[in-house]
């Protein structure tokens, strides 16, 4: 399948989107923080970033879910900093610390170039909403020299209405994080307390966009597929995750994931201090197929 962005240049609806999110790094919009910076002048705004993209590390990754992962990897592009400001993040000397290297738009596109000549089935790009136009401009070059990749749009799910619309016809796969339901745990954990709406909006755009995730020969090529963290000691909250989830299709995938384990804050917050429960997990699992949720993980 011909990737999208591949469609778009072709008939000249990526360069408008690419100038409209480019346009927004005066006034920055491109997640629902709206802090209104000019990052173009060198202004940060909750995220830290300014406009110079940077980028933590980039290589094959095998540890993705397996539709990515195939037998070379999923080309990952980690990029620094990050608009939320998780309690219990892992990569937090990446995302909240802002660890990496400053790259220019060019340099991401060659090691986009790079990770397709690896054999690596998939562009992955992580944590990319503040850092959007400057991607979409590294697609736009890689592209004309020659990437034929997927790409793998891997966000937290605090995401902009606008800036997703931006990216119908460029993104083939959205991989957000649906992380709470809960305005108290948004607020608490993220502080983001329109982290659901917002999360759910942009969920159903993609959805619009690119629909249910498509494997063909083992490998993703297009669709949403879709992660939950289960919390320690929020089981009741993921369950109200998975009815989300399960609303918008019965079709979704959704890694229900296990892997929680108290980093960078969360041992100064009650109950996040623990990793999480096999019951736990197993208990959210039990019930997206309660719920119909065919593709999830058993
Ligand atoms: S991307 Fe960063 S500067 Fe822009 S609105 Fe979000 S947090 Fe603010």
């Amino acid at each position: 399948m011909m990737p999208s962005y591949v469609t778009s240049l072709q008939d000249g609806s990526f360069e408008s989107k690419r100038h409209a999110l480019e346009h927004t790094l005066a006034n920055c919009t491109l997640c629902p923080r709206e802090c209104g910076v000019d990052r173009t002048a060198g202004e940060r705004g909750y995220c830290n970033a300014d406009v110079r993209m940077k980028i933590a590390s980039w290589g094959a990754h095998h540890g993705e879910e397996s539709p990515l992962v195939g037998t070379h990897g999923s080309g990952t592009i980690f990029l620094s900093h990050c608009p939320l400001r998780c309690i219990y993040c892992q990569n937090h000397d990446i995302s909240i610390e802002g660890h990496g290297v400053h790259c220019s738009i060019d340099d991401a596109a060659s090691m986009m170039l790079h990770l397709q000549g690896q054999g690596c089935h998939n562009i992955n790009l992580v944590t990319p909403t503040h850092y959007t136009p400057q991607l979409v401009g590294a697609v736009g070059i890689a592209a004309h020299q020659g990437l034929r990749l997927p790409l793998v749009w891997n966000c937290g799910g605090y995401e902009s209405f606008a800036t997703i619309r931006n990216l119908d016809g460029i993104v083939d796969i959205y991989m957000p994080d649906v992380k709470y339901a809960s305005t108290e745990l948004a607020t608490a954990y993220s502080d983001a307390p329109d982290y659901f709406e917002r999360c759910i909006e942009s969920l159903y755009e993609m959805h619009d966009q690119v629909g249910d995730l498509v494997v063909e020969n083992g490998l993703a090529t297009r669709g949403l597929l879709i992660r939950h963290l289960v919390l320690p000691g929020h089981v009741d909250d993921s369950k109200c995750v998975v009815d989300a989830v399960a609303e918008l299709s019965d079709d979704s995938y959704l890694n229900i994931m296990e892997q929680y384990r108290p980093c960078h804050h969360a041992s100064c917050y009650p109950g996040m201090d623990r990793h999480v429960m096999d019951k736990e997990v197993r208990e959210v699992r039990a019930y997206a197929r309660e719920r119909g949720l065919r593709r999830t993980t058993t």
